[in-house]
């Protein structure tokens, strides 16, 4: 058996992270959409019983159990009691570390795979159950469209399309520590964006409204240490974006535009800055390719 599957990136159109558990996790309440920019994840069964092997085009990823696709994988042939060699071929387009939720995506990536290819008829709140072992972003990205995620990650509540958009994103050659931003949000009074103002735009189909309530808690951390972050979210407004954010724990920042033309022009003027940059439309498409 063989499967060509999507894994889109992530975008954060609104973090807020209300408080931290005594056990040192993070509460959050996420509004999170998926994008085109996606990695291509190849599955195919093999006779080597229980053996999971992780071949990549990137050299920046491990190819043993730290993989996030392969956790996924591990997790899905015990749960449902199926012996099976696996090889987990990924294609990755969504740069690495970014803040834009690729190793997450390939795994839920993998889970849906896996639940269609052996026809193990699990729901999407049950592969979302899996993913949470994996990592927070884990239980969205099964859903991979627009959704509310709240609780650790494991509530994902999903929410209509959103209206017509582009985003610009932009990714500066600098390294953030995910952990380490984690780790400093129960230390640092941090601003808390307008969720429900945000929830709102996108229940009215409302471009305007979207746009001026997006937000995330952990962009004073990330650009405390790393200014450009701040640099280049000016930059993308002043270039054209109607608006412009950080993605996660960065450090990738984004900016919105309403026509795809105006994308492009801030796509153009941005890459004279930033040698990593992309153009891509949410709501994409996550059934198999092949
Ligand atoms: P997060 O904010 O959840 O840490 P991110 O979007 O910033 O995620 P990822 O691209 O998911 O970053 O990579 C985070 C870490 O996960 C990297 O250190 C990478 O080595 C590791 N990793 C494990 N498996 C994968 C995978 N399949 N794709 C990308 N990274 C992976």
């Amino acid at each position: 058996m063989k499967r060509i599957v999507r894994a889109p990136a992530k975008l954060n159109l609104g973090l807020d992270a209300p408080f931290v558990h005594p056990d040192g996790a993070i509460e959050w309440r996420m509004v999170m959409t998926s994008i085109g920019l996606s990695d291509h994840i190849q599955i195919e069964t093999t006779d080597r019983h229980d053996n999971i092997r992780i071949l990549s085009d990137s050299s920046f990823l491990p190819n043993d159990r730290r993989n996030l696709a392969y956790q996924a994988a591990h997790l899905f042939l015990n749960k449902v009691g199926i012996q099976t060699g696996l090889k987990i071929s990924i294609k990755k387009n969504i740069p690495v570390a970014a803040g834009l939720g690729g190793g997450s995506s390939d795994a839920a990536a993998v889970l849906r795979a896996l639940n269609e290819m052996f026809d193990a008829g699990l729901s999407f709140a049950e592969l979302a159950q899996i993913g949470i072992q994996v990592d927070s972003d884990v239980p969205y990205c099964v859903y991979s469209r627009t959704a509310l995620v709240s609780g650790r990650g494991e509530i994902v509540t999903p929410l209509q399309k959103l209206p017509k958009m582009w985003f610009v994103l932009a990714k500066p050659n600098i390294s953030v520590s995910t952990p380490k931003i984690l780790r400093q949000v129960a230390t640092t009074q941090v601003s808390h964006p307008q969720i429900d103002e945000l929830l709102a735009g996108i229940e009215n189909s409302d471009y305007d409204r979207i746009v001026s309530n997006i937000g995330n808690s952990l962009e004073e951390i990330t650009t405390a240490s790393h200014p450009q972050i701040e640099t280049l979210k000016s930059r993308l407004v002043e270039y054209g974006a109607d608006g412009s954010q950080m993605s996660g724990s960065g450090p990738t920042v984004y900016g919105i535009c309403r026509t795809e033309s105006r994308a492009h022009r801030v796509y153009n003027s941005i890459s004279g800055f930033c040698n990593e940059v992309y153009i891509a439309q949410p709501e994409c498409d996550t059934n198999p390719v092949f």
